[in-house]
């Protein structure tokens, strides 16, 4: 048993629905085979565990693993590329990169890179849009699972409007979807997803196959894309002669409490009505809104509605890995939206990258806040003292002031440890697996 000694701050009670910031300066955590067994003030557990290895994490603050529920695998070498509108970007720059991962090598190297940035910065677990080439999607997953990473994904699949080698039909698309689904969903950490990648480069006859896949393969997750852009809003209602976008999945029977739709920038009421009913979840992606000009997302409308919400950093629209920046950017949307906006507290904003998303992805029992009975999926942030970050932080009044600075300041590097399961992430190794 290990007894962990830090200042925690988590948010087990929803803040959007009154929860308060928990905070405790002195904590103790004692773990043991993974699990929180027990969390008091620091002196008491170690008097009553004197048995228990002591880890001492003076400074900073420790916080739960950042859940990320919209992240693409394929995109890792091609974050960064601005001035685009969606399908542009798509055309010019995601889609000749998700291509080069039919070769094997390829796709092992880009999977060790993505697993790093996604653990350097701090995310424990993720939803991940796999790619469009099988084995491609086995290194993802074998990457993962080396590294202690807890990942939801799977393949991609189109059958128009992509390129030709990124096409699949009807009949492979299940195939693959089902071998893969057999090596690696309820395997260690790992989940599988159906994930089309979105109706417009998706067939009627496609998003059938997807829809049998998500009901032979039983707790089988499912995402793809919402809503994002107008020009693809009005492309899927053409092609799908003039219904809902969200329709074009729901009648498959993608539509559940096992769903979680991307951006969604751009929804109709009857859209909304129908994700709260089904239980969907939507991931917002604030970064790659504001890099592709694709809207202000329309939080209010979403909570009025009862949708749950929650971030992903969409790697590579997104501008990187770090939840940090993406929650600050979600913070700085909304206040652009003028009076329609949602006023967004740190509190929000840690509930929102953490709690929300194990929520989204069916695993608030087990991860989302630092609890007793929870994994102890965590991370360390300590700046480097004399950065401006370290600085703030000094001088703040109290805890939330002190995490709003983490939100505003923190980067990858101001997370010196990450653990997955208990077990802490070798920085090393990781930058070892992307030489
Ligand atoms: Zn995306």
């Amino acid at each position: 048993m290990t007894l962990y000694r830090a200042q925690v701050i988590d948010t087990p009670e929803d803040p959007f629905s009154g929860g308060a910031l928990r905070c405790d300066a002195d904590a103790g955590l004692l773990v043991d085979g993974g699990v929180i067994v027990a969390r008091g003030g620091f002196a008491d557990l170690r008097r009553r565990h004197p048995e228990a290895d002591i880890v001492e994490l003076p400074d900073g603050i420790l916080l739960p693993g950042l859940v990320d529920t919209h992240v693409h695998f394929p995109q890792v070498r091609v974050i960064g590329a601005l001035g685009m509108p969606l399908l542009e970007w798509l055309e010019r720059c995601a889609l000749p990169e998700e291509s080069r991962l039919a070769e094997a090598g390829y796709a092992r190297a880009v999977a060790a890179e993505f697993v790093a940035g996604l653990l350097q910065a701090g995310t424990t677990t993720a939803l991940v849009f796999g790619s469009h080439f099988a084995p491609a999607v086995d290194a993802l997953f074998e990457a993962a699972a080396a590294s202690g990473l807890r990942i939801t994904s799977g393949l991609v699949v189109g059958d128009r409007m992509l390129r030709p080698g990124l096409h699949t039909s009807a009949k492979r698309a299940y195939d693959e979807g089902r071998a893969l689904a057999a090596r690696w969903h309820g395997v260690g950490r790992s989940r599988y997803a159906v994930i089309p990648r979105f109706a417009l480069s998706c067939s009627d006859d496609l998003l059938a196959s997807c829809g049998q896949l998500h009901r032979d393969v039983p707790d089988s997750w499912f995402t793809s894309h919402l809503n994002e852009n107008l020009d693809e809003i009005a492309t899927v209602r053409r092609l799908f002669g003039g219904g809902s976008y969200l329709d074009c999945y729901d009648r498959h029977g993608l539509v559940g409490p096992r769903s979680v739709l991307a951006h969604d920038v751009h929804p109709t009421d009857e859209e909304l009505k129908r994700m709260a009913e089904a239980g969907a979840s939507v991931a917002h992606c604030p970064t790659s809104n504001a890099a592709l000009g694709s809207g202000l997302f329309p939080l209010n409308r979403h909570l009025a509605y009862g949708v749950p919400v929650a971030l992903g950093c969409d790697v590579g629209a997104g501008t990187g890995f770090s939840l940090f920046k993406e929650a600050l950017q979600a913070y700085l949307l909304q206040q652009l939206r003028g009076p329609d906006g949602t006023a967004l507290s740190a509190a929000h904003l840690l509930h929102l990258v953490t709690a929300a998303g194990a929520q989204a992805l069916g695993l608030r029992d087990h991860i989302g806040d630092l609890s007793a009975g929870r994994r102890f999926d965590a991370i360390w942030v300590r700046p480097q003292p004399g950065t401006p970050l370290h600085i703030t932080i000094r001088h703040s009044n109290g805890p939330e002031e002190a995490l709003a600075k983490v939100f505003a300041l923190a980067t990858s590097h101001d997370v010196v440890q990450v653990w997955a399961d208990g077990i802490p992430v070798r920085r090393d190794r990781l930058a070892d697996a992307v030489m």
